[in-house]
């Protein structure tokens, strides 16, 4: 039986997972946590009988906790906050953590569950966005895998898989452009989050979207496969492919591309996380080459998407500029889906935040998380009036 801890069950790969978990019969639900989504919490603890359950929310962990009790669900026990992330990341007899929390939250609990020999499967890019070089040694220290489920790093890990030591020359990650692509910068003044939230290939959770609709998602995951893959910034080029039917590609030296194709579906990199190196069955529709007819490629317009050209400028300066840039996205994310800035704002902030900053090479967590208050306070004082 594989145990599987999932941090950030009730969000868009956390669903997946359990998706996934509910049809292979080998798999078993060790822990889950979620931030404030209480009742699909209790919906999920009742179908799969973790032994823990973690609501971030403390007041809402007491809610939860009542509800499992009156239930009559036994042997669950509720925790809450980073402590309680922590219990779940760590707990005994799990194989595998599936790190699916949205933003810099998952960096303690990440770095714990590789300390405690975890395997993960890696869902949670600012994570190794902005402490990269804090975790990678660990993941070399204790000897775990680390197991990408974003469709792109999956399918370079896939692409790569065999391979030995033979070098990469170039690492394409693909990117669907999202749903303005074409668009110029006029255009896209007056957008809307409901207008951003559409996203034509793929259904993601929200800050992932707006990230889509921005490119920054597309930075952050250039800096992502920098880490994962060991490789330069600038031997990762990003193409856009519309059809999202080409999750990534790599160029061996020899010129060979490897590419790995599939209907966009996060089902598949998730169960090849947790089943790696076996692949099984999996239902739903499969790719039909007659029916697609046509993949295509394009340049990235960075000069109307400047959150990709930014992610490779705080990726070429590393260090703590990596921080800046993502915490300063995630404000300004937030704010955006609240109403409070313009979409062209976002990008404006994360350089502000950037050009202002005095960069620490070598930042440790601490440095890290201050960084990351410094940059919300900073925001929110010059523009959440
Ligand atoms: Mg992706």
């Amino acid at each position: 039986m594989k145990e599987i801890v999932i941090l950030g069950s009730t969000g868009s790969i956390g669903t997946q997972t359990l998706e996934v978990i509910r049809n292979n019969s080998d798999m078993h639900v060790k822990a889950i946590a979620a931030g404030n989504s209480t009742d699909l919490l209790f919906e999920q603890a009742h179908e799969f009988m973790p032994e823990l359950v973690c609501v971030y929310n403390k007041d809402k962990a007491h809610k939860l906790e009542k509800q499992i009790k009156d239930a009559g669900l036994k042997n669950i026990s509720v925790v809450s906050g980073m402590n309680g992330l922590i219990e779940c990341a760590t707990v005994s007899s799990a194989d595998i953590v599936v790190a699916a929390v949205s933003g810099m939250i998952g960096i303690k609990p990440v770095i714990e569950a590789i300390k405690s020999g975890k395997d993960i499967a890696f869902a949670n890019k600012e994570t190794l966005v902005t402490a990269g070089h804090i975790i990678m040694p660990l993941v070399k220290k204790y000897g775990i895998k680390l197991l990408p489920v974003d469709s792109e790093h999956s399918a370079i890990f896939q692409c790569i898989n065999g391979e030995h030591d033979n070098k990469l020359a170039k690492i394409i990650i693909t990117a669907s452009g999202g749903p303005f692509r074409g668009m110029k910068r006029e255009e896209l003044k007056g957008i809307k989050p409901e207008d951003a939230l559409k996203h034509p290939n793929w259904s993601m959770g929200k800050k992932i979207t707006i990230d889509s609709a921005t490119m920054v998602n597309k930075g952050l995951e250039v800096i992502e496969a920098k880490w994962l893959f060991n490789t330069e910034l600038d031997n990762i080029e990003v193409v856009i492919q519309p059809q999202s039917i080409i999750h990534s590609m790599v160029e061996f030296e020899d010129g060979a591309v490897m590419a790995q194709l599939g209907i966009p579906d996060m089902k598949l990199p998730i169960q090849y996380a947790l089943c790696y190196p076996e692949r099984r069955t999996l239902k739903g529709e499969h790719l039909d080459f007659y029916k697609i007819s046509q993949i295509t490629f394009e340049k990235p317009d960075i000069k109307t998407f400047e959150g990709l050209n930014l992610a490779y400028e705080a990726g070429r300066t590393g260090g703590s500029m990596l921080t800046v840039f993502n915490a300063a996205n995630e404000k300004a994310v937030a704010m955006f889906l609240e109403n409070k800035i313009g979409f062209l704002d976002i990008s404006k902030i994360i350089k502000e935040c950037m050009y202002t900053h005095e960069n620490i090479a070598n930042p440790s967590l601490n440095d890290i998380l201050e960084i990351e208050k410094d940059v919300y306070k900073f925001i929110e004082n010059r523009y959440a009036k």
